[in-house]
């Protein structure tokens, strides 16, 4: 067993920590950078983006024929960590999300490299912004998509025509391209299929954006209506009843990019509070030297630690052709709690400090808060779990592929 990285990969690693270190993370330090929602304004994220590319640390998950970086998943991890050290870093290298797990889906689903540059290739190139339109407010669905979704495509000849509402999607009031997911059928396992459309099409609507308590993607997470729009049957993904299959297809990887992004931002929280407790002093010592804040620092390192081999494991089971369900879900519930019992820490280890806007703390641990919940909540995850269990036994424990 082997935990070294590929040179070249570790190599990028490094790259990738300094290029944050020394173009992004200063950035954090000033309000003028940030937009009305807490992320990095849209002038100051194409400078970044100019110079990301110009260093080769761009779209680490496309192919290289299409501009990306061509890395296996294990890859993706070593880089997406290190630029999830600034709360910028992602989306500054093209691998935030819900764009990286669109990306991911396009490049695996589209049957045509012509379809590929209509709706992949902007998205690489960063001229356009994605969105994946799934989740429904109440009565629709949320944890339970195949049993709940009431949002319809009827088919009428050579099209669909949506009707229906959705809430919390990211990125849609800047998103051009969407995926859609809604309700072909009845069928308990092939009711859903998946489609694309454009923002200029006609007939839906985003209802509003939706404030929250947390700092925010670009183009927010948005409330949707539809009411007529219509799709080409050639612009359905994968067959009729397939809609789950993509749902899938899609979150494998991105409830892992979520963790290696998570894992960065959990680093950061220890970087912050490891280097206030060295210099601050309280009752004749640097607060570093208590033994109950050593504690708490090193169970900290110690927890990111699990989350880092859980997620790579995963990673590396999926470049082994493995779809890593059971290992997926162990990493996102572990590392959504890492995150948040990072960054409560950290606030609480920099005191007054950790509470202000003068650290990337607080942002930080408000944003924490949705990592429990995005992309199925650690309840589902654990649900899902305890069936493997059930069915595999002792065999839930193997080595290898
Ligand atoms: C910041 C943010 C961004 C998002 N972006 C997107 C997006 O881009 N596109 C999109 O389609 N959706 C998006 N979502 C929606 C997200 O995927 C859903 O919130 C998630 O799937 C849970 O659905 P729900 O909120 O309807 O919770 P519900 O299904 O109403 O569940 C509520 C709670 O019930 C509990 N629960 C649910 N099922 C079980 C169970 N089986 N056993 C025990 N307890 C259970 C869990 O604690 C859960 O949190 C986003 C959400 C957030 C917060």
């Amino acid at each position: 067993m082997d935990f070294t990285l590929a040179p070249e990969i570790d190599e990028l690693r490094l790259k990738v920590g300094a290029f944050i270190e020394r173009e992004i993370m200063p950035l954090e330090a000033d309000r003028a950078n940030y937009d009305d929602y807490e992320n990095i304004r849209l002038d100051r994220l194409e400078a970044m983006r100019v110079k990301a590319k110009a260093a080769g640390l761009w779209a680490p998950q496309m192919p290289r024929k299409r501009g990306g970086l061509g890395l296996p998943l294990v890859g993706w991890a070593a880089f997406y960590e290190e630029a999830g050290r600034s709360i910028f870093g992602p989306v500054c290298l093209n691998c935030q999300a819900p764009d990286d797990g669109n990306m991911s889906l396009l490049n695996k689903v589209l049957p045509s490299e012509e379809m590929k540059d209509f709706w992949l290739q902007p998205i690489i190139d960063g001229k356009v912004r994605s969105s994946f339109v799934m989740t429904e407010p109440h009565p629709g669905s949320g944890s339970d998509p195949a049993g709940m979704m009431l949002t319809r495509a009827e088919r009428k000849g050579d099209r669909y025509v949506i009707s229906g509402r959705k809430w919390f999607i990211s990125g849609a009031a800047v998103a051009s391209h969407f995926i859609l997911v809604a309700r072909t059928s009845e069928d308990p396992r092939r009711g859903l299929s998946a489609f694309l459309y454009h923002k200029d099409d006609a007939n839906w609507r985003i209802v509003r954006r939706i404030a929250n308590m947390g700092p925010d993607e670009h183009g927010g997470v948005c409330e949707l209506e539809f009411d007529g729009l219509e799709i080409p049957v050639e612009h359905r993904l994968l067959e009729e009843g397939d809609g789950l299959r993509i749902t899938q297809i899609r979150l494998g990887p991105a409830r892992l990019t979520h963790c290696m992004r998570w894992l960065g931002l959990a680093k950061r929280c220890l970087e912050i509070a490891g280097a206030y407790v060295a210099e601050r002093r309280a009752f004749g010592e640097p607060l570093g030297q208590r033994e109950s804040v050593r504690m708490m620092l090193g169970d900290t390192a110690k927890e990111i630690e699990i989350g880092r081999l859980l997620t790579m494991h995963a990673a590396w089971l999926i470049d082994q052709g493995h779809r890593a369900q059971k290992e997926v879900s162990m990493a996102k519930i572990e590392v959504a709690d890492i995150l948040h019992r990072a960054a409560d820490i950290a606030v609480q280890l920099t005191g007054a400090k950790g509470y202000s806007k003068d650290t990337a703390l607080e942002w930080i641990y408000r944003y924490a808060r949705c990592a429990r919940l995005v992309d199925g909540a650690s309840e589902v995850h654990k649900m899902v779990l305890a069936r493997h269990y059930a069915k595999l036994g002792n065999e839930f424990w193997t080595w290898g592929a």
